[in-house]
This record gives C-alpha cells, structure tokens and sequence, in this order.
C-alpha cells in the first residue's frame, strides 16, 4: 500500500473513531445527565413539594383550624348571646368569660365586640369603642356585612402591642338571627411564621399562604421567594411574572414557571378551612447543579478516555506497520535483508561513493551443488545450511557492509570503504570459512563450498552494471572449478 494512502486512511480510521468515540460519549451522558435531571425533577414536584405541604397542612391545622373551632363555640355560646340581649350590664362576667377562653383554649387574645354598644372587649376589660369609619376598625364593617358566618384576617392586635395576628372573626346572632356583635378568637403568627422560615431553611424552599384573589397573607419572617411579603398581591410581584401568566389565579396542582434564568417548581394545594392556598416554591438549585457538575465531570473523563484510547491505538499501529515494514525488508528464513531492502541501502551507498569518492566492492555468492545437498539431504537441510551460512557472512563482515539474500542460494554483498584487494582477502575468508565449516543438520555432517565473484566500482557505475561484472566473475569461478574467488577482468 503506498504510503501516502496508508497515512490517509489512519488519519481518516483515528477521525472516524473520534468521531464515533466523542459521539458516543456524549450521547450516553447527555442521555444520563437528562435521565437524572428529570429524575430530580419528578421528584422535587412529585415527592418533595407535597411532602413538604402535607407537613405545614398539618401544622396549620393544628395552629390555625382550632381555634376557628373555638371562635364557632363562643359565637354560639348562650351565656355571652344573653348577656349582651340583657344590656351588657356589668363588664365583669364578660371579662372573665372571655378570660377563660383565652387561658384554657390556649388563644393569644379572646374578643366580643357589641353592634348594640359598639364596645370592644377582651380578656382585660374593655379596650375601646369601636368606630368602622377608621382604618383600624373597618374590619368590623367587613365582618358585619360579610355573607358567610367567619372571616380570617391577618392583622395587628391593638391590645397586644400591635403584634401582627390572626383573627378568627366570627358573626354573633340573637336567637331571632338578628345580629349583635362579632366574637373571636386571635393568635399571634409569630409561631406560624417561625415555622414558615423554619421550613426555608430546613429545606431550602419557600412556603406561604395566598388567598383565593391572589393576596399574599402570610409568609416567612423573611418573606417567601424573590420579594413575596404578606399585603402584596402575586400581580405585584415581578419574579412571579411567568407564573401569573400560567396560574392568573391560585389553583391547586404543581406548576413549573422560570425567573432570572432558574426554573421554579411550585406546589399549591386550598386549605379548605382557612380558604388559603398554600405555595411551596423550590428553585431549582443545588439538586440539578450536581447533576450539571457530573455531567461537565463525565465529559471531562469520557475526553481522557477518548484521547488515552486513540494515543494507544495510535501507538498500536505505529508498532504495527514497523513490524510489517521489517517483514517486508527481511528474509524470513535467514534473517537477512532482502532484495528490496538491498536497493535502498545500495542506492544511498552508492550516492555516498559519487559524493565522496571511496572504493566500493560487490561479492556475489552461490553456494556450490547446492540442488544436489537439497537432493541428498532434503529442502529441510538446505533451509538449514542456508541458514548457517548466513551467519557465517555476518561473522566475516563489517557492520556498515551492505548483505542480502539475492535469491535462492545467491547472496550479495558491497564492502563500503574497501579496495579490491582487501575485499578479495574477505572473500577469501568467506570462502575458507564455508570450506572448513561443518554444517549440521539433524546428526548430518554436511560440507558446503561457495564460490565468489568480484567487481569494484567504477566511477560511471550504476549498481545494475557493478553487479553484472560480478555475475561474469561469479561464473567464471563456477567454470573455474567453483570452491574459489574470481575478481572481474
Ligand atoms: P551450482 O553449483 O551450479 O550453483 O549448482 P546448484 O545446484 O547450486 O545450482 P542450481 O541453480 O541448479 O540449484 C539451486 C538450488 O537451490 C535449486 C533450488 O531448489 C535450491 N534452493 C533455492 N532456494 C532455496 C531455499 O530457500 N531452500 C532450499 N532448501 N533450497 C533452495
Ligand atoms: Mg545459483
Ligand atoms: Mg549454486
């Protein structure tokens, strides 16, 4: 194969594994990062965010659900009914009433205000006359004409040095269903909204409360997520510009909206008996973060890889097409350079001598009868003594002369830096060697003569014609008697 399409197609092999090992790296990763990612996915919207809201339901329920209980039994309760139809007489029985409500039902402020007087009283006495016109007291209009019998509102307790609380306002009827007056309960939010931030942090999300028109009525000590506080309504926010889109107003179910490039998941779920909805936000954050980061890391590993297996790979076939290069330039059977591998190294030798004039002598050798010890002794013990001269050459020559196996039983040989005489004294001892040696092969003894012919180089000498004047010398040994060296004439 030539060389240069031999070097295409590696560099086009390595390509194409690159291609196929880059392709396939990231494919399985990207399909690993995406299996993961909505794994997280899946289980922040379907596991973690109810889990989460079912907790806080039940904490609310407690917190908040009783005391609405405990509102219904006072606005019901004949005692404070006939007090305030008999005129609200002394404030006393009233006060210890509401007294009694406040320590045993655990309450943090217990109230009944009267339509008759328009007093406010509590746990304390009376605390004021109540005037719907001003801000503080327009609930008491709200409550007054209000079509269901209770209300929740967050507001600030006045007896309770303006702490913001949750009122359980519950409408007061005569036994005639005329109404006259509005009792309750109040409990600080400070414990509902510790438990909301608790909440945040725990778990690294937001949670708070939304009424069914999409006012944000209690959240956190430090507000729900992106600038959410209690009074704004969701409208009001910008972060949550993408989620009004999807959910206008609050409807239960899980939603999924983007701010700033993060994607939000959010579960809403009605708290039937406060008519709340209760938001459970997450930003998407760490749990995906981590999936990114062993996405990036698999990459960065599956590239080591990819190169670590192409550099092998690489090597592989370096090694390879050297071994497949040395075959193709040595006689397998002596282990000498052949004829191919002989051209390259004349022709530079004899560009060497053009360029800096030194003698140059060409020995070709033929084993004497040699069809006859292959007849007598079989191919095998030829293989065998052809072998066994070989080394017999390299014993005799330099490690700069140029050797091959020219074919059969032929040899040839170019003595660099060596003048005719001193190349027949090598041929000589080539000669002499092969004559004295005993070749063996499998308990034979068998003799071997070669005969040699010589030429030295001349200046208008191409290797063609230095080797025929050889082959004229060589035959002429053969003529000679063989067993002998002949120089050229
Ligand atoms: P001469 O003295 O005239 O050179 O006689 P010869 O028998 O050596 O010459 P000839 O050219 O007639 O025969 C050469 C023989 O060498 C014939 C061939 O079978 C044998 N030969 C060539 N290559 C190999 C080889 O690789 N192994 C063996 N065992 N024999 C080989
Ligand atoms: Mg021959
Ligand atoms: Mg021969």
């Amino acid at each position: 194969m030539p060389l240069r399409y031999a070097l295409f197609s590696q560099r086009s092999l390595m390509l194409a594994l690159l291609l196929l090992l880059g392709c396939g790296f990231l494919a399985t990763s990207l399909l690993s990062y995406f299996a993961s990612r909505s794994e997280i996915r899946d289980n922040i919207i379907n596991t973690e965010l109810p889990l989460t809201s079912d907790t806080v339901y039940s904490e609310i329920q407690r917190d908040l659900v009783r005391p609405v209980v405990i509102a219904s039994m006072m606005a019901q309760n004949t005692f404070l009914r006939d007090w305030a139809l008999a005129g609200e007489q002394d404030p006393m029985p009233i006060t210890r009433y509401l007294n009694e409500v406040m320590a045993h039902q655990n309450a943090y402020t217990a109230f009944f205000v009267s339509e008759a007087s328009g007093i406010y009283y509590q746990a304390k006495g009376v605390l004021k006359h109540v005037d719907p016109r001003t801000e503080r007291d327009r609930w008491y209009a709200r409550v007054k004409a209000m079509d269901t019998p209770y209300e929740i509102n967050v507001d600030l307790d006045m007896a309770n040095q303006d702490k913001p609380t949750v009122f359980i306002n519950y409408k007061v009827f005569d036994y005639q269903g005329r109404f006259i007056g509005a009792a309750g309960v109040g409990l600080t939010v400070e414990a509902v909204i510790r438990r909301l931030s608790d909440y945040q942090l725990r778990y690294q999300r937001t949670v708070y409360f939304v009424d069914a028109s999409g006012r944000i009525v209690l959240t956190g000590s430090a507000g729900g997520p992106e600038g959410v506080h209690s009074g704004l309504t969701l409208r009001e926010v910008p972060a949550l510009a993408d989620l009004q889109q999807k959910m206008p107003v609050p409807v239960e179910g899980n939603r999924e909206y983007n701010h700033d490039g993060h994607s939000h998941f959010l579960n809403v779920r009605l708290i039937p008996e406060l008519d709340w909805y209760l938001f459970v936000d997450k930003r998407d954050g760490t749990a995906l973060d981590s999936a990114r980061q062993s996405l990036y890391m698999n990459l960065v590993i599956c590239a080591m890889i990819t190169l670590v297996v192409l550099s092998l790979l690489n090597a592989m076939i370096r090694r390879h097409q050297d071994n497949i290069q040395t075959l193709a330039t040595i006689d397998s059977l002596t282990g000498l350079p052949n004829r191919r591998a002989f051209d390259l190294l004349a022709a530079q030798a004899l560009l060497d001598t053009e360029r800096e004039p030194m003698p140059l002598v060409a020995l070709l050798l033929d084993l004497d009868h040699f069809k006859v010890l292959n007849d007598t002794h079989g191919h095998l013990a030829g293989d065998e003594v052809l072998r066994q001269f070989a080394r017999i050459l390299e014993s005799c020559l330099r490690h700069t002369d140029i050797i091959c196996r020219w074919g059969g039983e032929e040899f040839l040989v170019l003595l660099k830096n060596t003048d005719a005489d001193a190349a027949r004294a090598v041929a000589e001892k080539i000669r002499l060697r092969t004559e004295q040696l005993a070749f063996g092969y499998a308990d034979k003894v068998l003799d071997l003569t070669v005969s040699i012919g010589l030429s030295a180089h001349r200046s208008d000498d191409t290797l063609h014609t230095l080797i025929a004047r050889a082959d004229d010398a060589l035959y002429r040994a053969k003529q000679g008697g063989r067993n002998r060296v002949c120089s050229e004439l």
